[in-house]
C-alpha cells in the first residue's frame, strides 16, 4: 500500500522520530532529513528527533544538535516514526516511545524488516532508508538542508553510488538533490572518506590482525576491547572496516568481530553475492540484507567464527551444487549492499 505522509501526519500535534542503535550514515541522514522537512512544511507539529550519539563525521549534517540522546517522561507521542530499523529492538532507547505512540509509521530497506508498525513502508530493493524519504516528500518543497541529508544517506548506504542497490532512481534521486545547490563532493569527502588518525590506525590493525579461512573464501578480523582502549578508539571508530576486508581478492565473505564485553561480540559480515548474509545474521538472531547483515553473538571468538563459517560454507557448498546441476554460474541476487 503506497504511504501518503500528508495523510498520515493529518490530525497529529506531536511526533517523534527515531533511528537504529548506532547510528550511520543512512540512518542519521533520513531521521535529520525527514526531522527538518516536517520542521520546515509542518510547524504546526511538534516534531522531535532520537538517536544515540551521532559520530563527529556526520555533523556536517544541519540540526544534530536538536537530536535528542534520552527519553523523558511524558504524554505519549500522537505518532512515532521509525527509520532504517529492521527490528524495533533495533531502536534502542526510544524503543518505549514507539510502544507507546498512539500511531507508528516504519520506514526501512532492510530484508529482514518484518514490518511491525501500524503502517509499514518497506522496499528492501531501496538503496537506502534516506531515498524512501526522498519519494515521500513533496519534492519542489526539499530544502538545501533536507536535500544535504538526504544525499548523505545515499552516499553512506550506496559505498558512494557504487554498491548493487544503486538504481537509476537512486542516480535521478541524488541529481534532483545536487539541484537543491548542495556540495555533495564535500558531503561525501568529510562524512565518508575523512578517517581520524585512530580510525586509520584501527582499520590497519585489523587488516595486519586478519585471516583467510574457508580456502581464502573468506576473510576474518577481530577487534577486543583491549585494542579499543589502547587506541582509544570508540565502536563508531570501526565503521568501514568490514568494508576493506570484503575488497580482499578471491573472498566470497567478510566478518569482522568486535569485542563488546568479555564473551561478547557484534558480528558485521559482507558479501560479495553468492553468499545471503542476512540469512545467516537471521539464524544468529540479527538482520540486515543480502550482502551486509550484523548480528550480536555470545560465546569465544572461536566459537563465533566458527558457528558462522559453518553457515557461510553451507552456502558456498550448496551455491556450487547448483552450478553443477545447471552447468553454469548461479545467478547474484540483486540486493541491497548496506544499511
Ligand atoms: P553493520 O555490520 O554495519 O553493523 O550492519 C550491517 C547491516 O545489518 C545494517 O543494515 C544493520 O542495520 C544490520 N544489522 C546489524 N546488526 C544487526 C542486528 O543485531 N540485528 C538486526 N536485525 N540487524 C542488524
Ligand atoms: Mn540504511
Amino acid at each position: 500500500m503506497k504511504i501518503v505522509l500528508e495523510d498520515i501526519l493529518k490530525g497529529k500535534s506531536r511526533i517523534a522520530l527515531g533511528g537504529h542503535i548506532r547510528p550511520d550514515g543512512d540512518c542519521v541522514g533520513s531521521c535529520l532529513g525527514l526531522y527538518m522537512y516536517l520542521k520546515e512544511q509542518y510547524p504546526g507539529i511538534s516534531t522531535d528527533v532520537y538517536l544515540e550519539t551521532i559520530p563527529e563525521a556526520y555533523r556536517i549534517i544541519r540540526c544534530t544538535d536538536e537530536v535528542k540522546t534520552a527519553v523523558t517522561e511524558g504524554d505519549a507521542y500522537d505518532l512515532f516514526i521509525c527509520l532504517d530499523c529492521g527490528d524495533v529492538k533495533r531502536l534502542g532507547f526510544s524503543e518505549p516511545l514507539f510502544e507507546q505512540a498512539k500511531e507508528t509509521l516504519c520506514v526501512d530497506h532492510h530484508i529482514s524488516n518484518g514490518a511491525f508498525a501500524d503502517h509499514n513502508y518497506i522496499v528492501p530493493d531501496a538503496s537506502s532508508t534516506s531515498e524512501l524519504v526522498f519519494t515521500l516528500l513533496d519534492r519542489e518543497k526539499i530544502s538545501k538542508r533536507t536535500a544535504e541529508a538526504l544525499y548523505m544517506g545515499i552516499a553512506h548506504d550506496t559505498g558512494v553510488f557504487q554498491y548493487s542497490c544503486t538504481s537509476p532512481e537512486t542516480m535521478e534521486i541524488a541529481a534532483a538533490l545536487m539541484r537543491k545547490g548542495i556540495d555533495g563532493n564535500e558531503i561525501i569527502d568529510k562524512s565518508y572518506y575523512e578517517k581520524t588518525y585512530v580510525q586509520n590506525q584501527i582499520l590497519g590493525r585489523a587488516l595486519l590482525e586478519s585471516m583467510l579461512i574457508l580456502d581464502k573464501r573468506c576473510i576474518v578480523s577481530v577487534v577486543r576491547e583491549k585494542e579499543m582502549e589502547f587506541f582509544q578508539a570508540a565502536p563508531s571508530d570501526l565503521e568501514g572496516i568490514v568494508s576493506q576486508l570484503r575488497q580482499t581478492k578471491g573472498v566470497e565473505v567478510a566478518m569482522f568481530l568486535h569485542e563488546l564485553s568479555p564473551q561478547k561480540f557484534k558480528v558485521s559480515l559482507r558479501s560479495k553475492g553468492k553468499v545471503d548474509v542476512s540469512r545467516i545474521a537471521a539464524y544468529f538472531g540479527g538482520g540486515g540484507h543480502v550482502r551486509a547483515a550484523g548480528v550480536t553473538m555470545k560465546g569465544s571468538s572461536y566459537d563465533v567464527i566458527n558457528n558462522i563459517s559453518g553457515q557461510i560454507l553451507h552456502q558456498l557448498d550448496h551455491s556450487k551444487e547448483e552450478n553443477v546441476r545447471e552447468g553454469e554460474p548461479a545467478d547474484q541476487e540483486h540486493s541491497s549492499e548496506e544499511e
